[in-house]
Order: C-alpha cells, then structure tokens, then sequence
C-alpha cells in the first residue's frame, strides 16, 4: 500500500470519528449537557453503549441497525453523518494537499458540520462553537502566515476584517428583513455564523455564499408555504452546504464575474 492511500485512509477515518464525536456535540450543547457525562445511551432503554457498540459506522452494520438490547431502531442519520464527515476530511484532502490550508478547511466543516447538528434539531447555532471554532482558525491563520511568510496583515488582520465585514453586512440585512416582514427575519446565529464564513472564504465569497444558500432554501420554503406548516426553517444547514460548495471548488469571485461576462 502506497503512503498515499494510507494517508486517504486515516483522513476518512478521523473523519468518521470525529463526526460521530461532532453529532454527540451538536446534539448536546445546546441542551446544556455535558459532553462527556452521561455516557452515549440508548434513547429507547438506556443501555449504555459500550466502546465497540460507538465504532463509527462499523457499529451500526455489525447491530444491523438496532439497539442490542431492546432492539429499536438506530437512524441510519449517524452513520451516514459519520460518513459524510469523512467524504468531505478527504475531499479537503484533495483540494488543499497536505498543508495549513487542510486544516483550515477541515476545522471551517467542524465548525458547520456541528451547527447543522444544532440548527436542525432546535434551532439554534451554539456561540461556544462560533467563538471556539474562530479562535482555532485565527490560530491557523497565524501559524499559516508565519509558514508561508505573508505577514500578520495579509495572513490574519485582512481575514478578520472580512469576517466582521460579513458579519456587518449580514447584520444590517436582518434590520432590513425585520422591518420589511416586521418579525424576526434572521436568527442571530445566522449573522455571527457569517463571521466565521467572511473569516475562511473572504467578504466577496461570503455574499455569494448567502446568495447560494438562499438559491437552495428557496423551493423548500415555498414547499413550506404550500403546505402551509408554520415551521420555521433553518437557514443554517444551507449556509453550511453553500459554504462547503464554495470552500471545496474553490470559486472566487472573478470565476463567476468571468462566465457572466463571456
Ligand atoms: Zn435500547
């Protein structure tokens, strides 16, 4: 086996449990519950899963998708969560190479990865995982511009600048929507999520981001409409998914000026 087949295979596996990880977090925090205490569970009838019933995926195909105990069914959402995650480590992977811009990218997917988890299930977008996620990057940033010798200010002022650019923008958008539909246009998360965006893929590609993610929210909200379910949809999974789409195809800006203006 070459190195680098077994460099593929210990990203996509640290994806997986690492994912497994992120769903236990995303799933918890906003509930105020220790990450670590309790241990994982069954919902159904409490037994406590023990280490080779929490093997990512491999778990889930050795139970055949049930609990061991009380036989009730595990979503099949944890392992294909599980292996997302580690489809998009190693698409990361391909992308930026074995370099600090990996690791930038797969910390931005953490941190979007767990908000989805959050933002799904009740609403919310954690600040521990907006403040904790932008601390991790602006270290990156810093180890990276000391790396690459950018400097401080290419490196890391200007990315902050674009994430409170963003997060600017984005927050005057909502004082807008707010008082045009006079009710809460954007949640809150929505706005500080932004900063984080503007901070890894720029001010520019974080207005395209929201235009994206808008683009796809949008059939699901007229659905919404038509169906006339009052429920509030999320707008957090699209803006992770837009982000994700943008990080990895790694668009900029004159790319998509370019192929509207030929
Ligand atoms: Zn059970």
């Amino acid at each position: 086996m070459t190195l680098e087949v077994l460099t593929c295979i210990m990203i996509f596996i640290s994806g997986l449990v690492l994912g497994s990880f992120y769903n236990v977090v995303g799933y918890r925090l906003p509930n105020n519950m220790s990450i670590i205490y309790p241990r994982s569970h069954c919902p159904n009838c409490n037994h406590e899963l023990k280490f080779y019933e929490l093997i990512p995926v491999i778990s889930y195909i050795f139970l055949l998708g049930k609990c061991k105990v009380c036989k009730k069914r595990i979503s099949i959402f944890y392992p294909f969560f599980e292996i997302i995650t580690g489809i998009l480590f190693l698409l990361s992977y391909f992308v930026f190479g074995l370099s600090m811009n990996f690791f930038i990218s797969i910390t931005f997917i953490s941190i979007l990865l767990i908000i989805s988890i959050s933002d799904i299930r009740y609403y919310i977008i954690p600040d521990e995982v907006i403040v904790a996620g932008s601390i991790i990057l602006l270290i990156e940033f810093i180890i990276n511009s000391i790396i690459l010798n950018t400097g401080i200010i290419n490196g890391v002022a200007i990315p902050l600048l674009n994430g409170l650019g963003s997060f600017a923008i984005l927050y005057l958008f909502k004082a807008f929507g707010d008082l045009v539909f006079q009710r809460e246009s954007l949640g809150g998360g929505d706005i500080k999520l932004l900063f984080v965006i503007g901070l890894v893929l720029g001010f520019d590609m974080s207005i395209v981001t929201i235009f994206i993610a808008s683009f796809i929210a949008l059939p699901l909200s007229v659905i919404s409409l038509i169906k006339n379910d009052n429920n509030v949809l999320p707008f957090g999974p699209y803006i992770s998914i837009a982000a994700i789409l943008v990080l990895l195809s790694n668009l900029d800006l004159n790319m998509i000026l370019q192929f509207f203006t030929k």
